[in-house]
């Protein structure tokens, strides 16, 4: 059996990541989403252990200590982490693993997962961004400025990523972040023992 791909998946507040990610594992199998660990306080209807773990700043910086994380980052005053454990365990069974993270960890996770795919999701335009901030009603004014002016911030790394997802259609965007992962099967940097033993071989003639 072949190891899981670790899939990055980072994009603008309001792209519909998280809607995306529950698509993709009620329907394909063989992806795994990773649950994050958090110093923030829960939003109304978050559940520890499904969106988040939530904890305390001390025992985040410990478990940072414990080399437990494979990324963290700071956002917004909180700290925001990927457990090793659960990745490990999901690569090693097969599963390609999501994770939803913002921009400083998934360029940390190239670091320790160099054949990480990178994909990141934006809507159609800035316009339909900007409608879909306001259509959620729960934001306020400031809050929305707050996320465009981040938004802003966070395009400047589009070039880091492999991958760009055009989040216009739910089901269209699932099948295309599918077919994309099959395909990053097939690179190079995912079968790097393969590309070795073939180069190693080639040295007889
Ligand atoms: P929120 O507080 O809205 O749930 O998340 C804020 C930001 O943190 C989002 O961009 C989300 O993708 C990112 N995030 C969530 N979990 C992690 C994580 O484990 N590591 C990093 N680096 N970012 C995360």
């Amino acid at each position: 059996m072949n190891r899981g791909i670790v899939v990055v998946v980072s994009g603008f507040s309001g792209a519909g990541k998280g809607t995306l990610m529950k698509k993709m594992i009620t329907e394909y199998d063989e992806y795994a989403l990773s649950v994050s660990m958090t110093t923030r306080q829960p939003r109304e209807g978050e559940v520890d252990g499904r969106e988040y773990f939530f904890t305390t700043h001390e025992n985040f910086e410990r478990l940072i200590g414990e080399n437990m994380f494979i990324e963290h980052a700071r956002y917004c005053d909180n700290y925001y982490g990927t457990p090793r454990m659960f990745v490990d365990e999901k690569l090693a069974e097969g599963r390609n693993v999501l994770l939803e993270i913002e921009v400083q960890g998934a360029l940390q996770v190239r670091d320790m997962y160099p054949d990480a795919a990178l994909l990141f999701v934006t809507p159609p335009s800035v316009e339909e961004l900007e409608n879909r901030l306001r259509s959620r009603g729960t934001e306020t004014e400031e809050k929305i400025q707050q996320r465009l002016a981040r938004a802003k911030e966070e395009a400047k790394f589009i070039d880091r990523y492999d991958y760009l997802l055009i989040n216009d259609d739910l089901d269209r965007c699932k099948e295309e972040m599918h077919r994309i992962i099959r395909a990053a099967h097939a690179s190079p940097k995912y079968n790097a023992e393969l590309v070795r033993s073939l180069t190693t071989d080639l040295e007889r003639y």
